[in-house]
């Protein structure tokens, strides 16, 4: 029987060669080749993650924590190791911090529910902000409906920054958890996150940090952090869809009720009494996305072969240029301009809805987001009701960006501007 080996590692030498490693990078769209500027929605992936995904599929599937067969064992060692891959990549203490959920989305949810819905009161406070993500902002309402909590929103400046000085001040008695992103979605903002966690834990308040967009961006270490949950999204880290991870600390998931109910996340099962398993499995009801699983361990070795630091500082290029570009455009206004941002360029022209301009583009080969982002209250902060995104990964070049800037001086033409 064939082992599931993974492919030889990436060739961390330049953009070029990482370009190479992503297959999707040679499709053509609209007779135009393609320059994919919507990694803040979902990110490319690379021949290694693809294949370790197919390898799965066509030499080693069976269900896991089940089998006395090879298959099962080989299964649960590779489901396993991912998991342990994962608690290296963030550096969380021990496997059992990292408990496998569908993305960012279920992860908060899951905190909702099982951290903070037995624990909260009338009149509790649970803070976040106001430029997050509608995963980081509903959940909480849901909870809050439930338990008669309040939600309150920490503001953000003009430039999209938090108001760190408002943050102190509605840190208050009856604040039971704060829940934050780390880089924001619609803004690119990056939230002073060891600063937001010291004065929480100086009140004895939890921080959840939201890292859908940090992961892939930032280097992500929550063990230096002392964050009490991270959650993040498979698919944005290079990873496939339908996985993703809530690190908590132990003694927290230890303390937390399952979620959901069913089989793998139980010990024993009479009809009288159900004993639970041990964590992280207590919160994995049902078979998981086993193939997603591994397939995330080999993004992350991917995005480890290259390097978050050289990521970070190349992005970081690429953004400058952009940013540089984009300003010198007469009637272009960047929404998110906070001094610490990475990889997210916002954006809305004078008398064209983004829409429009995101069609256009779009007919020039370059893919970008056009609308609210899933974050409908940084548009009413900003007085706007959508922009255009164009959100960086890896591989984007200068060359990319110029192909974004051909595309913008056709939207010109075609509104007279
Ligand atoms: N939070 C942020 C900051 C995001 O950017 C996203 C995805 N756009 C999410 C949460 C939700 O992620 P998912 O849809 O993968 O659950």
């Amino acid at each position: 029987m064939k082992p599931i080996e993974s492919m030889p590692a990436p060739d961390p030498r330049n953009v070029a060669h990482w370009r190479a490693d992503f297959p999707i990078l040679g499709e053509r769209v609209h007779g135009r080749p393609l320059v994919y500027l919507d990694n803040g929605a979902t990110t490319q992936k690379p021949a290694s993650v693809i294949y370790a995904e197919n390898a799965f599929y066509r030499h080693g599937n069976a269900n896991v924590h089940r089998g006395v067969h090879l298959l099962s064992l080989r299964a649960t060692d590779a489901y396993e190791a991912a998991r342990a891959k994962i608690a290296r990549f963030i550096h969380a203490r021990r496997p059992e911090e990292i408990v496998f959920v569908r993305g960012t989305t279920e992860a908060i949810n899951l905190v909702a529910q099982s951290y903070a819905r037995p624990r909260l009161a009338p009149g509790d406070e649970i803070l976040i902000s106001a430029m997050e993500h509608h995963s980081n902002i509903v959940p909480w309402q849901l909870v809050c409906e439930q338990t008669g909590a309040v939600l309150k929103v920490v503001p953000i400046d003009d430039t999209g920054a938090l108001d760190v000085v408002a943050y102190e001040g509605l840190l208050s008695e009856r604040t039971r958890l704060v829940a934050m992103t780390h880089l924001a979605n619609a803004l690119g903002s990056i939230n002073p996150v060891e600063h937001i966690i010291a004065s929480a834990h100086a009140k004895s308040v939890p921080v959840l940090l939201d890292g859908a967009q940090a992961i892939s961006h930032l280097p992500v270490d929550v063990l230096t952090l002392d964050c009490d949950f991270y959650a993040f999204s498979g698919h944005k880290v290079y990873g496939p869809t339908g996985i993703g991870v809530l690190y908590a600390k132990a003694a927290l998931l230890e303390a937390m009720p399952p979620w959901q109910g069913g089989g793998d996340m139980i010990r024993s099962v009479t009809f009288e009494k159900t004993e639970y398993n041990a964590i992280p499995w207590k919160f994995e009801a049902g078979t998981p996305n086993i193939a997603g699983a591994i397939a995330l361990g080999a993004a992350l070795d991917y995005v480890d072969a290259i390097g978050m630091e050289v990521i970070a500082a190349h992005e970081a290029g690429v953004l400058a240029y952009a940013s540089g570009a984009l300003q010198a455009i007469p009637g272009l206004r960047l929404i998110g301009t906070a001094a610490d941002k990475a990889s997210i360029l916002s954006f809305v022209l004078d008398g064209v809805h983004a829409h429009d301009v995101g069609t256009i583009l779009d007919r020039h080969g370059v893919a970008v987001r056009a609308g609210h982002h899933c974050a409908m209250p940084v548009m009413q902060r900003f007085g706007v009701p959508a922009t255009v995104r164009a959100s960086l990964g890896l591989y984007n070049t200068r060359e990319d960006i110029d192909a974004l800037l051909e595309g913008l001086a056709q939207v010109g033409e075609v509104f007279g501007r």
